[in-house]
């Protein structure tokens, strides 16, 4: 017996049936819909959207806003989190001045087309960046971009692009090397984790949710759903908040010790601004923003690299229609959303938890942690 008897059916097998379900569980629950639409279409010429629910006063002072998709293929994971949610019947007992603002699917190109990165290559959550300024500098990257693409994935030269990445990671050891090539980088248009040039579709979209939605809030805590990282099942609720600051003590207060702060050195850092995080706290600073980022765990760490590069490949080099393509894809889809009874309850369990105790922390009651926070 699960714990979420209904939870397989929450989570759907690709992008359209996740959109459908999406819509049917907010029409059902009341919701306020609006649909974006993307200006790429999806792997058969169809119509991809970014779609967002309101539950609640229209004029709520405080809002939850959870978003899903930010990373194409690890829309599996928050939609499935968002439509259980909508189904609960949860919302029908926020308090008054409360909404729910949902964002379903925020790069739609990457959850149909089961990629990291949107329809420029661009992964989003490097894309938020204060662009007034110039982009980050990734010297790191330069070294190895040609070895993380090699023009075939296997046979001598893929061999020799493996040498020379192995032997780089060797040189500089294991945290240059992720700061390398994980950490976002802003001149191989091509390459991996790419930052683009300027605001993609999906950073200008959410930016025109919060500025419609989100002008009134006073009190707005996001939570924004990825996969990938850390323990399988696990979902570990990442902070960029400042440490000291009243944002890094309110996601104590709302959300625990279980935390991890990524400006105290939890989790591996990133050399720039450009994750969610600070598109929102920039956009809504006339709001107290409590920010989450929630990384769920799934297989391993080299595996993802693995897939993710085999991916970048196949859209570079080789044909994403083609043979050749199931292959990679079936394992990139694996490796960001374990299809599996026991991780989507993990899933369930873990968002639910991390939902109520933000309600209640918006509500400015301790969520039932048991320590008081001391500082
Ligand atoms: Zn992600």
């Amino acid at each position: 017996m699960y714990l979420f008897p209904d939870s397989e059916s929450a989570f759907s097998a690709d992008y359209h049936q996740a959109r459908a379900s999406f819509l049917k569980a907010a029409t059902a629950a009341g919701a306020r819909l609006q649909q974006h639409a993307c200006p790429a279409p999806g792997p058969r010429g169809e119509a991809l959207h970014t779609d967002t629910a309101w539950v609640g006063d229209p004029a709520a002072p405080k809002v939850l806003m959870v978003l899903s998709g930010t990373h194409g293929v690890e829309g599996f994971c928050g939609s499935g989190f968002q439509v259980h949610w909508l189904r609960s019947g949860l919302h029908q007992q926020l308090p008054g001045d409360t909404a729910v603002l949902l964002v379903h699917a925020l790069n739609p190109y990457g959850f149909a087309w089961l990629r990291r990165v949107n329809e420029d290559n661009v992964d989003l959550n490097r894309n938020y960046l204060d662009w007034s300024r110039p982009a980050p500098e990734n010297p790191g990257y330069n070294e190895i971009a040609r070895a993380l693409l090699p023009s075939r994935l296997d046979g001598p030269e893929a061999a020799e692009a493996d040498a020379v990445l192995a032997s780089y990671r060797q040189r500089v050891g294991e945290l240059a090397f992720y700061r390398a090539l994980a950490s976002g980088q802003f001149i191989h248009p091509q390459g991996m984790f790419y930052g683009g040039t300027g605001p993609t579709w999906s950073n200008r979209t959410l930016h025109s949710v919060m500025a419609e939605h989100l002008a009134q809030a006073t009190d707005v805590t996001c939570i924004d759903f990825h996969t990938g990282l850390g323990p399988y099942g696990h979902g570990d609720l990442i902070s960029d908040h400042e440490p000291g600051t009243d944002a890094a003590q309110r996601v104590r207060q709302f959300w625990g010790d279980g935390v991890s702060e990524s400006r105290r050195g939890q989790t591996l850092p990133l050399v720039q601004d450009g994750p969610t995080h600070f598109g929102v706290t920039r956009a809504l600073a006339h709001a107290r923003v409590t920010f989450g980022t929630l990384e769920f765990g799934t297989y391993e760490r080299e595996l993802g690299r693995a897939a993710l590069r085999a991916d970048q490949w196949l859209h570079v080099h080789g044909d994403p229609s083609g043979p050749e393509a199931a292959p990679i894809k079936q394992a990139l889809r694996r490796q960001y959303f374990p299809d599996t009874a026991d991780w989507k309850e993990a899933v369930l369990f873990r968002g639910h938890q991390l939902v109520r105790m933000a309600l209640a922390g918006l509500q400015g009651a301790r969520a039932g942690r048991g320590q008081p926070v001391h500082h």
